[in-house]
């Protein structure tokens, strides 16, 4: 172990050292410095305090970001002698303990974390109409380990919560991703595992990392809630120019109550206010997810009144025709009715659109909600 790392001088906060397992620790026991998801200000600094010239960190944050190395040991521009007191260091990768192709192009990981934790993440390449030059690959990244929503329809609900995820494991999913397609990453979207508000802090620090070291853009970022009270606002306050992407799912509380346990503390119009508040500070419209439930959500009366909710709202409705999946009872809503539900809406002046389904592997990300995202994105523009 290089005692170097166990009392990190440098910003602190972010790069200081864990040990993967800090009660069984030994010598050649593997430290964690999250590197990954440092700006050039943070290695820079840290490097310096590995005894190394600051002209470093700037080298260190191309090998990390560029090249995308899985260990110090990688960085050949740095002294081997250096680099062979680090071995025992992980710089905030994980490993890939699944990796799961669909015909269509995308791919599942299920990734490992230090701490022996799996989360998933999904690269969804779309190719240009006609060829197989790609146009966008978008990652839909995981924000926990589980997720404590416990939503009616999604199978990661189901599961149970475990922890937030660091910034690092965040950004180590768009790394691990770019590095398995070759690729650059062009879009995130923050539909995994998890409530992306129930981690905020994280969240926004790896969409900045996301931007500022990958140089992937804001805007080519959504990031996906179903309504935390007070954290819309909170978001809005770190004036990213992601797009926020909130579930709705019912047009009034009694439904969705049922279908989102949490929502009983958080009225809708609680929401829609925070919702309002997000487009006043950001400039940046919010789109509604509303996952179509036969009988449950997708009456003609359940349209007339989402058109109410959303009155005069800068918004986008995205309706997702819901897939049944063994673990809930919910089904799928006829096309009629839907065509019904879609033309109530643009006859009240509601942008919507419905996303398409391609029948992605119905275990892909977090839940049928999740699924039916992905397959979307997956979908040329
Ligand atoms: S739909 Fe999203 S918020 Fe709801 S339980 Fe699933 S992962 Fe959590």
């Amino acid at each position: 172990m290089n005692p170097e790392f166990s009392a990190p001088t440098v910003d602190a906060t972010d790069l200081d050292a864990t040990d993967a397992d800090a009660t069984d620790a030994t010598p050649d026991a593997t430290i964690v410095v999250p590197l990954v998801g440092a700006s050039v200000t943070e290695l820079t600094d840290w490097i310096q305090t590995q005894g190394q010239p600051a002209y470093r960190g700037k080298q260190l944050h191309q090998w990390i970001y560029e090249r995308g190395i899985q260990s110090l040991a990688e960085v050949t521009v740095f002294p081997k002698a250096w680099r062979e007191t680090v071995t025992n260091v992980n710089i905030g990768r994980s490993r890939i303990a699944l990796r799961s192709p669909s015909r269509d192009g995308t791919v599942k990981f299920l990734l490992e974390m230090v701490d022996g934790q799996i989360i998933e993440a999904v690269g969804i390449p779309a190719y240009k109409t006609g060829s197989n030059k790609l146009d966008r690959l978008t990652v839909c990244v995981s924000s926990q380990v589980g997720c404590p929503m416990a939503c009616d329809f999604c199978a990661t609900g189901k599961g149970g919560f475990k922890r937030n995820l660091e910034r690092h494991e965040i950004v180590d999913q768009i790394l691990t991703v770019q590095a398995d397609f070759q690729e650059r990453v062009s879009n995130v979207v923050f539909m995994g595992m998890g409530e992306p508000l129930l981690n905020v802090e994280n969240v926004a620090e790896a969409v900045r990392s996301m931007n500022q070291d990958i140089g992937i853009g804001q805007r080519s970022m959504t990031i996906s809630t179903v309504g935390i009270p007070g954290q819309i606002r909170r978001l809005a306050d770190r004036h990213l120019q992601s797009t926020l992407a909130v579930s709705l799912h019912a047009s009034n509380q009694e439904v969705r109550e049922q279908l989102i346990p949490s929502a009983t503390k958080y009225p809708l119009e609680a929401l829609l206010d925070e919702c309002r508040d997000y487009v006043n500070i950001t400039g940046r419209r919010v789109t509604f997810e509303y996952i179509v439930l036969a009988g449950m959500n997708d009456h003609t009366q359940h349209a007339h009144e989402l058109a109410h909710l959303l009155k005069g709202f800068q918004s986008h409705v995205n309706l997702i025709p819901y897939n049944p999946i063994s673990e809930v009872d919910y089904q799928r809503p006829n096309d009629r009715q839907l065509q019904v539900f879609m033309s109530t809406l643009k006859a009240k002046n509601v942008a919507v659109s419905v996303r398409r389904s391609r029948g992605l592997d119905a275990n892909a990300a977090c839940g049928q909600l999740r699924a039916n995202q992905l397959e979307q994105l997956a979908t040329p523009a």
